[in-house]
């Protein structure tokens, strides 16, 4: 096989672009899908500093070595959500990639903000905890898209986006670079940039729904190749505007800690408080 760009030999196969690429094409192809998501919907210029979440996992880390390499001011912030080994493990890889690459990297710790970590909020709270966390690349997007036509779930069709504005002066504006790339464009990228990521999933990813619906839309990609992508784009070309409507939700700032809330006590601070009472 031949690199679509250059003639060489390639090493990347992307059944759904009908290309395939030598490995320094594909780093260049992944650049630029990156670079058009990133101008497409407008979500952060040069001149803006980019906090990147990072988990471990190769979504992030490959966002944030693209980001760094493009030449913009990034730092990264890491949440430990005190999972046990996993979440050492994760936190060792995300400062190593820091460390190596000269970036700062702010830790923020879970169970000193709600009182306690995951597990124990898991336990309280029986809701699934995974829900809170990031949402990367486009199998992610395509399988929360499914989830939520499943439903007929409209409010979260009209929320679903690349990027999310920033709808009062104390949230910030939220975006999804790698939204035009798959998992395995992820890690191919990962793989050949020889980032070190954690790879096995969060011990609480086990059984989640979405995974059932990745399944599934892999299925369907597998048959006929760019399923996942016509699904996904033709959504937010076609589908998103008619779920869209004005916000007439009214944000206040929570009583205890001025966060920003639609009721008078924010979620974060209800859920310290659940957590307080359980210990
Ligand atoms: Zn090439
Ligand atoms: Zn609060």
């Amino acid at each position: 096989m031949k690199c679509t760009r250059c003639g060489d030999r390639a090493t990347v196969e992307l059944r759904r672009h009908n290309a395939a690429f030598c490995v320094a094409d594909f780093l260049a192809f992944f650049r630029r899908q990156v670079s058009t998501a990133i101008g497409k919907y407008r979500m952060f210029g040069r001149e803006e500093h980019v906090l990147v979440a990072v988990s471990g996992g190769k979504d992030s880390l490959a966002l944030w070595d693209v980001l760094i390499e493009e030449g913009y001011e990034t730092s990264g912030l890491y949440l430990d959500l005190g999972i046990f080994e996993y979440s050492v493990e994760s936190q060792a890889k995300c400062q190593a990639f820091a460390a190596a690459r000269g970036v700062p990297l702010i830790v923020s710790v879970v169970a000193d903000e709600v009182g306690g970590p995951v597990p124990i909020i898991q336990r309280v709270t029986r809701r699934p905890p995974c829900s809170g966390c990031g949402l990367y690349n486009l199998d992610d997007e395509a399988a929360t898209l499914l989830g939520s036509v499943l439903q007929w779930q409209t409010d979260a069709l009209s929320r679903q986006s690349p990027a999310l504005p920033s709808t009062h002066p104390k949230l910030v504006r939220r975006v999804k670079p790698l939204y035009r790339l798959s998992e395995q464009e992820t890690a191919a990228y990962a793989f050949l940039r020889r980032i070190d990521y954690i790879v096995d999933e969060c011990p609480f990813a086990k059984g989640a729904t979405s995974i059932a619906h990745k399944e599934i839309l892999s299925r369907m990609e597998d048959n006929s190749p760019g399923a996942k992508h016509n699904f996904l784009f033709g959504f937010l070309e076609k589908g998103r505007p008619a779920f869209e409507r004005a916000d007439t939700v009214t944000l206040r700032e929570c009583e205890r800690c001025g966060q920003v809330t639609t009721g008078t006590i924010c979620a974060f601070c209800k859920l310290a408080d659940q957590v307080k009472r359980s210990s």
